[in-house]
């Protein structure tokens, strides 16, 4: 028995250190005598380690800034890698809510990236991140996570009322991005002040790093766009996931490009850096909702991307396939795209897709297809209100009647909206 007990435990557990607001980084870390900072945890961590941080407001001052490289300030940097089967954890303690501050944080000249994770194997979950700056006047972008490491799981962060991109991803495979919220984030500060970078979701991974998924995550008002993965040289996949209001302030004032999901593209790459296939990216049971420009968007994308029962109320084109040819300059309309019962309804403009070469793309059960008059009654609701509401205590979605058929019409017809 006691032999079993021991093989059971040792090899499983690692340590636990606290971080608290009212901690001391020479302190021992425990939860009586809790360290002050993320970065002295870290120091203190092994594999298979967890660090709580309780709740707080954590209010970051400049002189925390752990590093700074060329045109970066890395506020946060967690550089240090779990391994396989014991990541390293940063979460919020119980139920309790840890808030970091990053507002009096205002290198001159410097991107802030207050969380810069060069890390793998780590598990960041339950934190807030608010206030992020930006401090340079040209073309610039703050982050709120950076995330360059792989296997990485990030889970119940919210990021929001700042400057900066809520996370953002390029050197790293095999990174989840669970039940993250974004929005009100905008940079008034840098070129035209309208924030065109800062997006809620930002996924553009080098060549090789495959297999990023972004699964229920909301974005709104944010300055750009909800999600975007431009210049992506490897798929990646957004599933339940929420886009609203984006490239609106929150009074609506319109501010930037404000798509609900930028999929694709590679802007004015050469055509020798653009890759060959293009890589497919997948958005499925996905909500985009009075963006300001298009709810689902393949911005000129050198291929065809999936596109799987996704939903799109008041978006101004809820739909727009637009692609390109391997050239990466002449726009053509939408090729290759596989698009499944995918419902539109009322789009600001009069069309509910653009940009299609149906001919050359594999439609089933779109409710553009079909010789269908949608109203208001066939959902159980269209309270736009509701997207808004609290997740789960799981951090889920909240389980809402918006968009959902309730005439089964639509689920006759074909457009299934789930
Ligand atoms: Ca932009
Ligand atoms: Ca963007």
């Amino acid at each position: 028995m006691h032999i079993f007990c021991l093989l059971l435990t040792l090899p499983l557990f690692g340590a636990e250190w606290f971080v608290a607001v009212n901690g001391r980084d020479s302190n021992v870390g425990s939860i009586d005598h809790p360290f002050g900072s993320i970065s002295r945890a870290q120091q203190s961590s092994k594999p298979g380690d967890t660090v709580y941080v309780r709740g707080g407001r954590y209010k970051i001052n400049e002189s925390e800034i752990a590093k700074r490289e060329k045109i970066w300030a890395y506020v946060i940097l967690l550089d240090k890698s779990g391994k396989p089967g014991r990541s390293i954890s940063y979460i919020a303690y119980r139920d309790e809510r840890p808030v970091f501050d990053f507002s009096e944080v205002k290198p001159d000249g410097l991107r802030v990236h207050a969380f810069e994770v060069k890390g793998s194997w780590l598990y960041i979950k339950g934190l807030e991140v608010v206030g992020v700056q930006v401090t340079v006047k040209t073309h610039t972008q703050s982050i709120c996570f950076s995330n360059n490491g792989s296997n990485n799981i990030y889970e119940q962060l919210s990021m929001h009322d700042g400057q900066a991109i809520g996370l953002y991803s390029v050197r790293g495979a095999n990174n989840l991005f669970l039940n993250c919220d974004a929005y009100k984030n905008h940079d008034y500060i840098s070129e035209d002040k309208l924030g065109g970078n800062v997006d809620g979701f930002g996924c553009h991974p080098r060549k090789g790093y495959t297999n990023n998924v972004f699964r229920g995550c909301r974005a709104w008002f944010n300055s750009d766009d909800g999600y975007d993965c431009i210049n992506a040289h490897e798929a990646v996949v957004f599933e339940n996931c929420w886009a609203f209001y984006n490239g609106y302030s929150p009074e609506f004032k319109s501010l930037k490009d404000g798509n609900g999901f930028k999929a694709g593209g590679y802007g004015s790459t050469p055509v020798d850096r653009v890759p060959d296939p293009a890589p497919r990216h997948v958005v499925r049971f996905c909500l985009a909702v009075r963006n300001k420009a298009y709810g689902f968007y393949a911005n000129h994308h050198t291929g065809g991307s999936d596109w799987i029962n996704n939903s799109a109320y008041m978006n101004k084109n809820n739909f727009n396939m637009l692609c390109r040819l391997k050239d990466n300059k002449t726009d053509v309309p939408g090729y290759g795209h596989k698009m499944n019962n995918n419902i539109g309804y009322k789009s600001s403009r009069r069309e509910e897709i653009i940009q299609i070469e149906r001919s050359e793309c594999d439609l089933f059960n779109n409710s553009f297809q079909m010789d269908l008059v949608i109203n208001a009654n066939d959902f159980a609701s269209l309270d736009e209100k509701l997207l808004l509401l609290p997740r789960n205590s799981y951090g889920g979605l909240p389980n809402i009647d918006f968009m959902r058929s309730v005439s089964g019409r639509l689920v006759e017809e074909g457009a299934l909206v789930e």
